[in-house]
């Protein structure tokens, strides 16, 4: 089939940076994950595209590939697929898509039909990709803390990476629930003010959480937690949770390791909850895109996001390693 030529990221190898291209037709993509043709609106940049793009987080499984973890659009040809029709608004996010097999950074994708969803009533393309991967999971990680008794009344819900694009939608995702939100944040003077307006009741700084205290366990503050940082961050949320508390882990910002004791699982009961969305099962997803629409709060959403151009995602990319973005970017294909 022919197109007209279009844009794209493309990382040719291992070695490399993404580069601006443009491709003749959709056959010149490269690394095409399945028959589902979409035209591409818009797309995000997560902090796994930020190691994508830069090259150097190594999260990229084949090449020639277009990055990009998030995607939505428009159906252009469905291929052999009953499940959408043309003209059909989907979006995309995980499943391997932007690592394994070409992703949102261009201005067609080719997807395995089994990937894509409609995009839910009352949210557009654009509020998709606001959320994207960073919404979904901060989705998940609420979703797993309800589902482990903790509520709005069991005690404070400590969120890391708080300005982050995870940490700014579990905060107002957790805040529109009631809960007594404390955002732990490494900007306190330039983004406290930003936390509270997304429902944060408390602000500390990370520094609190990111050194060893000496013992296995400390005083219980955390009713539950949403942790993107890792590493010792983690390891003092696990000493700081009450009994019976639990804690989300789904992200790396501060490091892969979890220097811990078992003594908070076998003392207090502490439950360490992981959050995975790129194999995430469809019902799950369901569940989580549902409760979404009902609970996110879309003036909420607008403020937090930044629209940028497909050939400034280099740069961003750059500035999200660096832990300088705030909220979440969405990148305008058209
Ligand atoms: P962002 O870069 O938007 O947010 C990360 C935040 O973490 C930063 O804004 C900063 O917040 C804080 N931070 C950055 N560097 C450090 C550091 N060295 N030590 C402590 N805190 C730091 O990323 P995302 O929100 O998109 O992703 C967050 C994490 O979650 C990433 O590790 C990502 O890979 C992971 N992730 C995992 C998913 C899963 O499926 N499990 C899905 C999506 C993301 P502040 O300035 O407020 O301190």
């Amino acid at each position: 089939m022919s197109k007209n030529t279009f844009s794209a990221l493309l990382v040719e190898d291992k070695e490399s940076q993404a580069n601006l291209i443009e491709l003749e037709n959709v056959d010149a993509l490269p690394n095409q994950g399945g028959d589902l043709l979409i035209r591409v609106t818009h797309s995000s940049l997560n902090y796994k595209d930020g190691l994508a793009v830069t090259g150097k987080g190594k999260v990229l499984r084949s090449f020639p590939i277009v990055p990009g973890i998030d995607l939505a659009g428009v159906v252009e040809d469905a291929g052999e697929s009953t499940k959408f029709k043309a003209g059909d608004q989907v979006f995309v996010t995980g499943w391997g898509v932007g690592e394994q097999v070409s992703g949102g950074y261009a201005g067609f994708a080719k997807v395995k039909p089994e990937w894509a969803e409609l995009i839910p009533e009352g949210l557009s393309a654009m509020h998709c990709m606001a959320l994207g991967t960073a919404g979904f999971t901060a989705m998940l990680a609420t979703l797993s803390l309800e589902d482990h008794k903790v509520l709005p009344d069991s005690g404070p819900v400590l969120v890391t990476g708080a300005s982050g694009g995870v940490g700014s939608i579990a905060i107002s995702l957790l805040a529109k629930r009631q809960y007594n939100v404390v955002a732990s944040t490494g900007r306190i003077e330039e983004q406290g003010e930003y936390l509270k307006s997304l429902g944060a009741s408390e602000i500390i700084h990370r520094e609190e959480l990111s050194s060893p205290s000496g013992r296995p366990l400390d005083s219980e503050r955390w009713a539950g937690a949403i942790d993107s940082v890792g590493g010792e961050t983690l390891a003092s949320i696990l000493r700081q949770t009450q009994y019976r508390g639990s804690v989300a882990a789904c992200g790396l910002a501060g490091g892969a390791s979890l220097p811990s004791t078992v003594l908070p699982f076998i003392l207090r009961g502490v439950n360490l909850l992981g959050i995975d969305s790129v194999m995430c099962p469809s019902w799950l997803r369901k569940r989580a895109w549902s409760r979404m629409s009902e609970d996110i709060d879309l003036k909420t959403l607008e403020q937090l996001i930044q629209v940028i151009p497909l050939d400034a995602v280099p740069d961003a990319a750059q500035q999200i390693l660096a832990g300088k973005i705030r909220g979440r970017i969405v990148v305008d294909m058209s």
